[in-house]
């Protein structure tokens, strides 16, 4: 468990990643990183630096057109869960069957995935809303369910982007906790991304710092705080010059966009 800044063996390696869209736009260029097993790690930088795009990348949901991505494991189907910042639950279907769906999609029925939908519900703190459907939930709880959808096929990494940038303050700060103890629980490892360095700070063992046209790794910082981390680190010194810190290299990371 990364239970320390110093995380495992590396998992996965992008190399010299590069993505050019067919409209001529460099999303990536030249991005080289090292993803460690049980890291939690945080993509920050300006709106259109690649985030998402390195994200889908890491997902094989898109291609690179230049450069490598390398897994160190054969992880099969199951490496990657991934979290939307919108829900994208089915709004007909119960909360058991949304968290049901990707293994019903792998032909594991009703029955057979009764005792794995229902330890995930409650490992997300939703036990007792299976019968609910989306419109019944609040964004929190909504979101909860599709992190639990994302888990229940025990993918080694969960990949999230922005998931929490619509919810208000007191249900991110929760469902920070609640993704935190699930971490060092089910032991995935996490790449997220964030617009707020305060939630990267607060989560991470690694910030990496992204630049923007074209989208790249500025600089990366090391969250060396002990976990589990509570609102006692959240309301710490250390805490917040560790803020600091990131915020001045996001602002150099901005800059560093807007000179090119
Ligand atoms: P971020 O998530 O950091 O905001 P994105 O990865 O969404 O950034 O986008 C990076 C850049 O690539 C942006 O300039 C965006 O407009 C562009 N882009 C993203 N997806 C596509 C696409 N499918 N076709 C063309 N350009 C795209
Ligand atoms: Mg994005």
């Amino acid at each position: 468990m990364a239970a320390d800044t110093e995380s495992g063996a590396p998992l996965l390696l992008l190399r010299a990643v590069g993505k050019t869209f067919s409209n001529g736009v460099k999303a990536l260029a030249d991005v080289d990183l090292t993803i460690r097993e049980g890291d939690f790690l945080s993509l920050v930088g300006p709106s259109g630096c690649g985030k998402s795009t390195a994200l889908r990348i890491i997902a094989g949901l898109s291609m690179p057109t230049s450069g490598t991505l390398q897994w160190h494991k054969i992880l099969g189907d199951d490496r990657v869960g991934f979290v939307f910042q919108e829900p994208t639950l089915l709004p007909w279907a119960s909360v058991f069957d949304n968290v049901w769906l990707p293994l019903r999609l792998r032909g594991v029925s009703r029955r057979q995935a009764d005792h794995a939908v229902r330890m995930m519900l409650e490992r997300v703190h939703l036990a007792g809303f299976e019968h609910a459907v989306p419109r019944e939930l609040s964004g929190g709880m909504k979101m909860r369910v599709s992190i639990a959808r994302a888990l229940v096929t025990k993918p080694r990494v969960l990949l999230m982007d922005e998931p929490f940038a619509a919810l208000d303050e007191i249900t991110r700060f929760k469902l920070n906790d609640d993704l935190l103890e699930l971490w060092q629980e089910e032991r995935f490892t996490a790449v997220f991304v964030t617009h707020s360095v305060f939630e990267s700070v607060f989560l991470s063992n690694r910030i990496v710092v992204m630049a923007a046209r074209p989208g790249r790794v500025h600089k990366e910082l090391a969250v060396t705080a002990p976990y589990p981390r509570s609102e006692a680190f959240r309301t710490s010194a250390d805490y917040a010059a560790l803020c600091r810190r990131a915020s001045g290299m996001l602002a150099e990371a901005i800059d560093a966009g807007t000179r090119r």
